[in-house]
């Protein structure tokens, strides 16, 4: 069986191993970091345990993997291949589940931003790092 994963399959199984600490959150904490913010991390008790919190703020921050979360129109948000219903299930819970946490979220009076894996590679990170200020800068406004 193992010799018969697909590439997908593989990286699943792959990021499953690295567990929480993934690298494009990583990323964004180090670069956040970098631009003289402070946050909590996967703070419990939010919908959805944001990656970061900004209490002060109001705002949280999500990393999303573009695979698990399906990034719509991204490459990296390939299908697998074999046990297809079983995977599009799947993905629809993590799709809906985000959704969901975003809702609540926003209905407690926290602004989200989702951070897409395929934005945080190394050559992206001043246009992230500007994306990060506007958002964290940027007044909540509640009657949107
Ligand atoms: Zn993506």
């Amino acid at each position: 069986m193992v010799d018969h994963l697909t590439p997908q399959l593989r990286s699943l199984v792959m990021s499953r191993i690295r567990g929480r600490d993934t690298s494009p959150e990583l990323a964004v904490r180090r670069l956040t970091h970098s631009l003289g913010y402070h946050f909590r991390l996967h703070k419990k008790g939010l919908p959805g345990t944001p990656d970061l919190v900004f209490a002060s703020r109001s705002k949280v921050i999500f990393v999303h993997g573009c695979f698990w979360h399906r990034h719509a129109g991204c490459k990296r948000a390939s299908s697998p291949t074999s046990r297809i219903e079983y995977w599009a299930e799947k993905f629809r819970r993590n799709v809906e589940r985000d959704a969901e946490a975003e809702r609540a979220l926003r209905y407690l009076g926290w602004d989200v931003l989702v951070i897409w894996q395929c934005e945080t590679k190394a050559r992206n990170m001043g246009p992230l790092g500007l994306k990060i200020v506007e958002f964290l800068e940027t007044a909540v406004n509640h009657f949107d």
